[in-house]
């Protein structure tokens, strides 16, 4: 028979699982695709004048779902200076001129404008939610992602993709990979809204370096499904990406050696997947 210790504690496990789900949904966030396979993002929190967008590299889609709400946008945040996420500043700006555009500190030559430059470890207040400002260079030399704890989100761009990673168009592998295991650490409950729909390619891939791993192929078949019905794959977790994204996986075993370098360093195991994926 059960003691009623038992029962307690079961009972805070319960409470302690719903008030993990209740805080999850305090941040509201809406996919707006973009061009080809960006996506947009609409953030929202219920019961607050707060009204987000980040990485809008094209400002019509955005500004067509504000409008159609009737929404007054306050921030505009960008990971990186790439056209795809800020091209739209300006006319956000013209349209919303009270909005505050948000970025990297490092990236204040490329990215013209900005209201608040952030570095790492910097906290950006979203009415009652925060951010807290992550610097992952390697894609860019001044990418940013933002994280909210309260809302279980992190914004990563074009650094954690679901299943994949960011091209290290001005980085290299050690700074991508100290990049990604910051993010790695973040709650496994967190959602990751990435700068692309680029999962199933991914998954793909991903296959080809992690064979084995039963999650991948589970996780690449219900990718194919919902890509096959037209459905976004994002947002994804954290906790998801650590079993099945082989980029935060290169210090596993058998990673290593599925690409023949068994007992390498995690960094050399990572810069070899990365440089199949760009020939894959
Ligand atoms: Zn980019």
């Amino acid at each position: 028979m059960r003691s009623v210790w038992q029962n307690g504690q079961l009972a805070i496990l319960r409470f302690l699982e719903a008030s993990e789900a209740m805080t999850a949904e305090k941040l509201d966030v809406e996919l707006i695709p973009a061009f080809r396979d960006n996506y947009i993002y609409l953030l929202r929190v219920p019961g607050s004048d707060v009204v987000g967008i980040v990485d809008a590299g094209d400002a019509t889609p955005a500004i067509a779902e504000l409008d159609r709400q009737g929404l007054a946008l306050t921030h505009i945040f960008n990971t990186h200076h790439h056209p795809d996420h800020m091209g739209g500043n300006d006319a956000l700006k013209a349209r919303f001129p009270d909005a505050k555009l948000i970025g990297p500190l490092s990236e204040t030559a490329r990215i013209p404008g900005m209201d608040l430059t952030v570095a790492d470890g910097d906290k950006v207040e979203f009415g009652p939610l925060s951010f807290k400002v992550i610097e992952v260079p390697g894609h860019t030399r001044g990418h940013v992602a933002f994280w909210t704890e309260k809302g279980a989100a992190v914004f990563s761009g074009d650094t954690l993709f679901a299943m994949g990673c960011g091209r290290m168009f001005e980085g290299h592998a050690a700074q991508m990979w100290n990049s990604l295991g910051k993010l790695k650490w973040l709650p496994s409950v967190t959602r990751v809204y990435c700068g692309h729909e680029y999962t199933q390619t991914n998954a793909r891939f991903a296959l080809t370096v992690d064979p084995d791993n039963r999650t991948l192929a589970a996780r690449a078949a219900e990718v194919d499904h919902l890509r096959a019905a037209g459905k976004p794959t994002i947002p994804s977790t954290i906790g998801l990406e650590n079993e099945t994204n082989p980029f935060l996986r290169a210090d596993e075993p058998a990673i290593a050696k599925a690409v023949g370098l068994a007992g390498a360093d995690p960094v050399q195991v990572f810069a070899e997947i990365r440089i199949r994926k760009d020939n894959f």
